[in-house]
């Protein structure tokens, strides 16, 4: 049996009333997962050489930087950029035009194999992953936790996508044809309600509506854009 190690976070992101249960989420994995690589892991060898190998993207090296411990990420800094210098070397040694011409292809793979990869994404993304395929498990399993999911705000579309793969995985049959209704109907209801307090915010700016009540849309557009992508 899989273990459900999200239930407890899943539950909590429910409770808090977000607009997405799995943005409130990742949220707190991300950083869960800085916090891995910035603590005790950077020492152990088997870390090391997986971070100095991945690296880290734009987004997690601004956070890793951010988290107050300029040593903790010069450690792993040293070694990474070691064998950067060390891989580029290998591809660089450029002689001669038409030489220059073939290593410049070689150094931009290579340039692109050591920019493409980051450690906190990989781990992140595995761990999201499993925690869709809890929700999925929670709503089949719990009815207390099925009945606030369906009664909560809805997904933004990046994680609407996520929960819809892992119903694939771990519902079949009639439950999956259930759960497939209950978040395609939901998230239609919310996205057309989403889209005409957008259309009513647009209008607002029109002479002719400028008296008439705002409705529900003096804060669509944030709404809109919570929707639309994942948490920031
Ligand atoms: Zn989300
Ligand atoms: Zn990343």
């Amino acid at each position: 049996m899989k273990e459900r190690i999200y239930s407890i976070p899943l539950t909590d992101a429910l409770n808090g009333g977000c607009d997405c249960v799995m943005c409130a989420l990742e949220e707190k994995l991300e950083h869960d997962a800085v916090d891995y690589f910035m603590g005790a892991s950077k020492m152990e060898p088997d870390v090391r050489i997986m971070t100095n190998k991945k690296g880290f993207c734009r987004r997690h090296l601004h956070m890793m930087d951010d988290a107050g411990s300029p040593l903790g990420l010069a450690l792993m800094l040293d070694t990474h950029l070691n064998e950067i210098v060390s891989r580029l070397g290998k591809r660089g040694k450029v002689g001669g035009l038409f030489a220059a011409k073939k290593n410049l292809g070689a150094v931009a793979d290579e340039l692109e194999s050591i920019i493409g990869g980051c450690a906190v994404c990989d781990k992140l993304t595995a761990h999201l992953n499993d925690a869709a395929g809890n929700l999925v498990y929670l709503w089949d399993k719990e009815p207390d936790f099925r009945r606030k999911l369906e009664a909560s705000k809805g997904l933004c579309l990046p994680h609407m996508l996520l929960v819809l793969k892992a119903a694939g995985s771990e519902l079949n049959g009639k439950r999956l044809d259930e759960f497939a209704d209950f978040i395609v109907n939901t998230q239609m209801e919310m996205l057309e309600t989403l889209n005409e307090d957008v259309n009513w915010f647009t209008k607002k700016f029109d002479f002719n509506h400028k008296d008439d009540d705002w409705k529900n849309s003096k804060d669509a557009v944030p709404r809109a854009v919570n929707k639309l992508v994942k948490f920031e």
